[in-house]
């Protein structure tokens, strides 16, 4: 029997005692000012803990430590192969809590028990571990110059790095980064989304254990406008990793700006098309469509929230994704069955319930869902919804709703279709299903968005990058092209005549 079927959830939830407080010089503390927020329970509307709401002054500790820290080589001077033996040691200790680390996932987000088992934790763990197993394999270069000079380009971890995190995936979106910035030999200070710290905490406690140095991993928990812009405008951070609303990296940009001019890398909203030719299998692709928008309660940025569909199919498709639909009706987090889970907040419901209502106002029908259910949990739960008869010119078509909401718009030729797909600001992700594969690789070349599944969703790999085209961001997550972001490229010259 699997883990997730084996565990008694509900009697290891009673027992469970989150960290609340920040983790900052391999210390955890209370924030200076003493203050607090609330973590709630979106399955049942009740209060976790109240965690330290750090601010500027927390933040400044924090990053004097991770200078300290930086400064004295303690962990960049390491031996490649003794750096990695650490983030090795580390990636093991979070398999061996799976348990625990799940657990505190899915109380803090929502999301099923069955998801945080087995994708949101071992990923984080595979995401550290590949960046570990990078550390002594990856060699720099010598630039071709003639007999005279040797010209040597290596890459130096940039300093003290900060990563900024949203609350859909905490641990697997705080790995993405926490690898590539230490496996570089930088210090990293991590912001957790306000919703979702728990997993964060537990994280740098395993951190310790493991023997990364103190002060060069941090935890700065607190809310965005105090802890998230004290990191976005303190001078002596050299990078952001912000990974969030385009709103919010938008303000990163201006931080930067204003104050050090700080590298700063963005992965941003989503409103990803999903093409369904007719020449599609349709059985697999409405498994697709179905899990691309309704998987973590559509609260995945790149979410396939845009179905593009060929006009004499849409019914068919439809009438197959209606199992998938009943399949994916929420329920309880931690019932191990349970494939979709609760919204993150009340306030959330309420803006995803309010784009429902906008479409139809629109002109849009309601053809799957669209209610609030399982009030009587305390909980936000929505059923998984999909409106029709939309055009790409309307809000529900253009704006990042963040929830179980698929908007359907029809077409009639294939260069229509691809019209429809790139009108949009953002471009994170595109899918096309065709069973002509040449059809279908000339699609995928005109789509302007940086992962593009052909006859799949979703499918991903840590050695694949992962970003956005347009307002989606930029720069890439995953694979060796992260590291550009937490390095910088030295070139040293030698003259030798
Ligand atoms: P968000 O509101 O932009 O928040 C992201 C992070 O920024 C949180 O830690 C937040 O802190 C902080 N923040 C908020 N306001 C801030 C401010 N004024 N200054 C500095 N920091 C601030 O995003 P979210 O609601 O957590 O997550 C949903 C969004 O993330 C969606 O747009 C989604 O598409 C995007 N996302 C993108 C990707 C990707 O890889 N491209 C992946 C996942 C999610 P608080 O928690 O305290 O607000
Ligand atoms: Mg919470």
């Amino acid at each position: 029997m699997s883990v997730v079927m084996q565990t008694n959830w509900r009697s290891l939830a009673q027992s469970l005692q989150p960290r609340n407080q920040a983790f900052i010089g391999g210390k955890f503390v209370d924030a200076l000012s003493g203050r607090t927020f609330p973590t709630y329970n979106p399955a049942t509307g009740q209060l976790i803990t109240q965690i330290a709401a750090c601010d500027a002054a927390d933040v400044d500790k924090a990053v004097q430590v991770a200078r300290r820290a930086f400064d004295s080589g303690i962990w960049r001077d390491l031996k490649p192969t003794e750096r990695k033996a650490i983030l090795l040691r580390w990636s093991q200790l979070i398999r061996e809590h799976l348990e625990e680390l799940a657990l505190l996932e899915t109380l803090d987000t929502g999301k099923p028990i069955k998801e945080s088992v087995s994708v949101d934790v071992p990923s984080c763990a595979s995401a550290i571990q590949w960046y570990a197993e990078c550390i002594d394999k990856l060699y720099d270069e010598v630039a071709p110059n003639g007999p005279s000079s040797l010209v040597l380009v290596t890459r130096e971890p940039i300093g003290v790095v900060a990563a900024v995190v949203p609350w859909n995936y905490p641990l697997i979106i705080s790995s993405w980064k926490i690898g590539p910035a230490l496996a570089a030999g930088n210090s990293l200070i991590l912001k957790p989304a306000e919703q979702s710290t728990l997993s964060a905490l537990k994280l740098a406690e395993l951190a310790q254990q493991a023997g990364i140095p103190d002060g060069v991993f941090n935890v700065v928990p607190g809310l965005g406008p105090e802890a998230g812009q004290a990191i976005g405008l303190h001078p002596d951070i050299d990078a952001v990793l912000f990974t969030g609303s385009t709103e919010v990296g938008r303000k990163f940009l201006e931080y930067s700006a204003r104050s050090n001019l700080k590298r700063v890398g963005l992965e941003l909203g989503g409103k990803s098309p999903h093409i369904v030719t007719k020449d599609a299998d349709l059985e697999k692709a409405a498994m697709y469509v179905a899990y691309a928008i309704w998987y973590n309660m559509g609260q995945t940025c790149n979410a396939g929230s845009r179905l593009i569909v060929h006009r004499s199919i849409k019914d068919q498709l439809f009438e197959l994704m209606r199992p998938w639909a009943r399949r994916l009706y929420p329920g309880d987090p931690l019932e191990p069955t349970t494939e979709l889970g609760a919204l993150i907040s009340a306030e959330h419901c309420d803006r995803v319930k309010y784009y429902i209502e906008l479409g139809q106002q629109e002109g849009a029908r309601v053809a799957f869902g669209g209610r609030q259910i399982l009030q009587e949990t305390g909980g936000w739960f929505l059923e998984p919804t999909v409106l029709e008869n939309v055009h790409n010119d309307m809000r529900v078509a253009r704006e990042e709703i963040f929830g179980p909401v698929l908007v359907a718009i029809e077409y009639d030729e294939l260069e229509e279709a691809v019209a429809i797909a790139n009108d949009s600001e953002y471009g994170l992700a595109a899918a096309v299903w065709c069973r002509d594969i040449t059809q279908a690789h000339l699609v995928a070349r005109q789509l302007r968005a940086g992962t593009v599944w052909i006859n799949a969703f979703d499918h991903t790999s840590i050695n694949a990058p992962f970003g956005g085209y347009k307002q989606s961001g930029h720069g890439r997550d995953k694979s060796l092209h992260a590291f550009d972001k937490v390095t910088e490229l030295k070139t040293t010259w030698v003259e030798l005549h």
